[in-house]
């Protein structure tokens, strides 16, 4: 069996460890247009840390590596062309293309936005040396360039539209997570982008924020263009739909990562996650499937991070927002104090009583405490069964 994986980030490389693993026989190719490096660590790279990751084991097994960029998938000959014009012909083909950040088309000047996504970018922060950077958008990423723009000894301005990592916190913790940061020397600005000019940002309102350096971390597109031309079916023509397994419209190809959607453990339909803890379930599901295993892991929506040296984030599933959106009846638990850390909510549905979502701040890492809540949200416990009467 000849397999091709195109991306050598997160999903392209567990995919082709975990297929190098699991199925022995088979001849796996990866073609990428970049050696791979820890992606969700970027910021600490301006602490000096190195980020690549090591190859060897993939090496050993027998994994051919290609450093080229993949141009073409021809699907009838079930082959792919890369740049360099040489094809390749496989029986399986795995796209882990990833994404891109998005630049808002509306946002005028906004081709004069830097980005923050790989090795280059943070080297041109690093090159650059701005006094003051203004960040637009209150995602994670947005977090991780105030976070390397500190670093570096820049002053960080991070223009907020509605509230810090709404898709993942609950609304206190949003604001909980503004002040902390706030204290540590992170300026926050609410309002609306008009225009980026060299050296400053207009907001809707008529102010001004000066900024040598201006990022823009609003949320990412992902990488369709060879499943587009080679006519897989996209969900909302903006990302390639998959199956359980990854499988896409074509059954010899897989798609895995910030390219292709999953089916979320809690609404039990196709959704976008973009996260890094969804591509490393997907290569494994993808691995499981080319050995003939029919059933699939569960991909939850699950993250942890820590800002600024000292505020730990946890959060699984959903929102109690997003799980109303979904037509969950939700409601929520608060805790706090010790094994919970400073302030944490579990979000449950009041009809059925399960587990749907988590989220928490704090200073100190709760990690443990927050998959255990996760292990119950995919197991689809009740409240009840984590020792909450309610
Ligand atoms: C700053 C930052 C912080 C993050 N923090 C977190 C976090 O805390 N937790 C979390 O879960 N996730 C986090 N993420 C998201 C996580 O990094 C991504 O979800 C993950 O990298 C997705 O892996 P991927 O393999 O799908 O895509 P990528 O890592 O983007 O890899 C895709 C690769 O494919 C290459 N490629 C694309 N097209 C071609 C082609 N035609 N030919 C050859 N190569 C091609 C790309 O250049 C790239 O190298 C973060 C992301 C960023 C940027």
């Amino acid at each position: 069996m000849k397999v091709v994986i195109v991306g050598f980030g997160l999903g392209g490389l567990g995919s082709a460890r975990h297929i190098a693993d699991q199925a022995p026989d088979a001849k796996v190719t990866i073609v990428g247009d970049e050696r791979p490096y820890v992606r969700h660590k970027l910021r600490l790279v301006t602490q000096g840390m190195n980020l690549w990751v090591n190859t060897k084991h993939i090496e050993s097994k027998g994994v051919e590596i290609i450093l080229d960029r993949v141009t073409r998938v021809r699907r009838e000959q079930k082959e792919v062309v890369l740049a360099s014009g040489q094809t390749l012909q496989y029986d399986y083909l795995v796209l882990a293309t990833g994404s891109n950040p998005t630049i808002p088309s509306k946002l005028k000047g906004g081709e004069k936005c830097a980005v923050f996504r790989k090795l280059e970018d943070v080297h041109k922060l690093i090159d650059e040396k701005p006094n003051e950077v203004a960040i637009i958008g209150a995602s994670f990423v947005a977090l991780h360039v105030a976070d390397a723009s500190r670093a570096i000894g820049a002053k960080p301005k991070v223009i907020v539209r509605s509230r810090l990592i709404r898709r993942s916190l609950e609304p206190e913790l949003s604001a909980k997570l503004e002040k902390f940061l706030a204290e540590k020397g992170v300026e926050f600005i609410h309002g609306k982008p008009k225009e980026v000019y060299d050296g400053k940002l207009e907001l809707e309102d008529g102010s001004e924020v000066p900024s040598e350096m201006t990022f823009m971390a609003t949320g990412v597109s992902p990488e369709i263009a060879l499943a587009k031309e080679a006519g897989l079916e996209l969900m909302n023509e903006w990302v390639i739909k998959t199956d359980r397994q990854g499988r896409t419209s074509d059954s010899n190809i897989f798609a895995v990562g910030d390219n292709a959607t999953v089916i979320d453990t809690l609404i039990n339909k196709p959704i976008y996650m973009g996260i890094g803890t969804a591509a490393s379930i997907m290569s494994l599901n993808v691995a499981k499937a080319l050995t003939g295993f029919k059933a699939s892991y569960k991909v939850p929506r699950y993250q942890r991070d820590v800002f600024f040296g000292g505020i730990h984030i946890a959060s699984a599933g959903l929102t109690s927002i997003e799980a109303s959106k979904e037509g969950f009846e939700a409601d929520r638990v608060y805790m706090s104090g010790d094994e919970w850390g400073d302030h944490a909510y579990i979000v449950y549905d009041k009809k059925t009583k399960r587990v749907i979502g988590f989220s928490s701040i704090s200073k100190k890492d709760i990690g443990w405490k927050s998959i255990g809540v996760l292990m119950a949200m995919i197991r689809r416990w009740p409240l009840a069964k984590l020792g909450f009467e309610i």
